[in-house]
């Protein structure tokens, strides 16, 4: 399903489907053109930003003491979920199934604790660094002294978001003193934002859509030359944050002696909203591990907005409402209706293609990894699975991986990893709601 037209038509009738990017390039073929937008240092600039805070981290959240003030979370293997998903779908999974537990990142439980965290700290090191509150090389503690604490009330720090990013910019924003205004659209769940309120954050909150809500908290802050907006419509820090999860991975990969080259590769699928998370940590991984790696998205059938936007090259001006869909989904953390600017156009050649999942089987993945592997994730994190899954399933992705050379044996030695993006933090009740929902 190369040709546009036939992609936007089972688009819009809300068919699950597999869109393989026509425009995906051998890495070598890119780089160049990358590096002068996002380069590998300043992936390692922002990798050390995060351990420049990582003593105050570990004094405010003693959570991250293990990690030493470090946001990580565990690579984890699934085999009896791959067993699970064989036997009640009646497919064959290759290679050696693991998760990447985001759902359990300490602070925020979801992948946003990368990006949106990552985000906050740069702002907060700019302020401080150009008022002369901080030197770079004194410990970064200080920012838990009531002196930095107090210069950081005068300042506002806003973000639009249906929960995840709202509870990872506003806590940790919270944490530095910030007065902090989370923006919310009517698609977020009623515990993100008690759970935000209960740590001093302002939510407001809009019967309409994410966009709206990105639109509105950016407008109310440009009004306050005291405020700052996290834009994860166009944010180059928050990508940085994301694509910083590329080398640690590589680190935990090679803990576990698992090889990843030509004859081993690599095949990773992550659920996306805006784009934002999937598209920094992919980035980062095809900077690792280049054409070894092939990176799925994953988005729900009603709104697949990153795949329109890349599919039809309208990118950021995609709508998934000017496509015919209803626009409802209960995977609350994917339901942005147009993708990243900045993440479609530097995506455009690395990403393999996207998987869309019906809402009902989100629930499915939720039920079986629960009983399989007793770990309980998110509905938005669960598209995930939608990957393996279908990987050998879909006509498209099987021509994908024959013309990339991946042949069922080289697959037999190959590693998938699903990304759990988030869940940790869903209250017991709900999560257990989740478990009977679609039942
Ligand atoms: C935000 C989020 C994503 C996707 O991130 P984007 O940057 O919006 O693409 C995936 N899963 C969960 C649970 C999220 O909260």
């Amino acid at each position: 399903m190369r040709d546009t037209a036939a992609v936007v038509s089972a688009v819009s009738q809300a068919k699950e489907m597999v869109w393989i990017n026509p425009k995906y390039l051998m890495f070598e073929l890119t780089d160049a053109l990358c590096q002068l937008v996002v380069s590998d240092e300043d992936i390692d600039d922002a990798e050390k930003r995060l351990q420049r805070f990582a003593p105050f981290i570990q004094k405010k959240f003693p959570e991250t003491a293990p990690t030493h003030g470090i946001i990580e979370s565990e690579l984890v293997a699934i085999p009896m979920m791959q067993s699970a998903l064989e036997k009640e779908y009646g497919v064959s999974i290759p290679g050696k199934l693991l998760m990447k537990m985001d759902s359990h990142l300490p602070i925020a439980g979801s992948v946003k604790a990368r990006g949106g965290i990552y985000e906050v700290l740069t702002h907060t090191e700019n302020l401080a660094l150009a008022n002369g509150m901080i030197s770079r090389d004194e410990s970064y503690e200080k920012f838990a002294d009531d002196e930095l604490q107090n210069f950081f009330h005068d300042y506002t720090m806003q973000v639009g978001s249906t929960g995840n990013l709202g509870i990872s910019v506003g806590i940790m924003s919270a944490a530095f003193g910030f007065n902090t205004i989370v923006h919310m659209s009517k698609d977020a769940k009623a515990w993100k934002k008690s759970l935000l309120r209960s740590h001093g954050v302002k939510v407001i909150e809009y019967d309409d859509d994410y966009a709206k809500a990105v639109a509105e908290g950016r407008r109310q802050s440009e009004l306050n030359p005291m405020s700052y907006f996290v834009d994860d419509e166009k944010s180059v820090d928050l990508f940085l944050g994301y694509a910083t999860a590329a080398k640690r991975l590589q680190k935990q990969l090679d803990e576990k002696n698992i090889v990843v080259d030509e004859e081993h590769p690599l095949l990773v699928y992550i659920p996306a909203g805006i784009g934002g998370a999937p598209g920094g940590i992919s980035y980062g991984l095809k900077r690792v591990y280049k054409d070894n790696v092939h990176c799925f998205f994953c988005e729900p059938t009603q709104w697949p907005s990153v795949l329109l936007g890349m599919a039809t090259g309208k990118m950021e001006k995609a709508n998934i409402k000017d496509y015919g869909l209803t626009g409802s989904t209960h995977a609350d953390g994917l339901a942005c209706p147009s993708p990243s600017s900045f993440v479609t156009r530097i995506m455009m050649n690395l990403l393999s293609g996207d998987f869309t999942v019906e809402d009902a089987k989100l629930y499915d993945f939720l039920r079986l990894l629960y009983r399989a592997e007793g770990k309980e994730i998110e509905p938005s994190s669960c598209a995930a699975f939608v990957g393996p899954l279908r990987l050998l399933e879909l006509e498209d992705s099987r021509e994908y991986l024959s013309s990339h050379g991946l042949t069922r044996e080289i697959l037999d030695h190959s590693t998938q990893i699903v990304w759990a993006t988030g869940g940790s933090m869903v209250p017991e009740e709900v999560k257990k709601q989740y478990r009977n929902t679609y039942l």
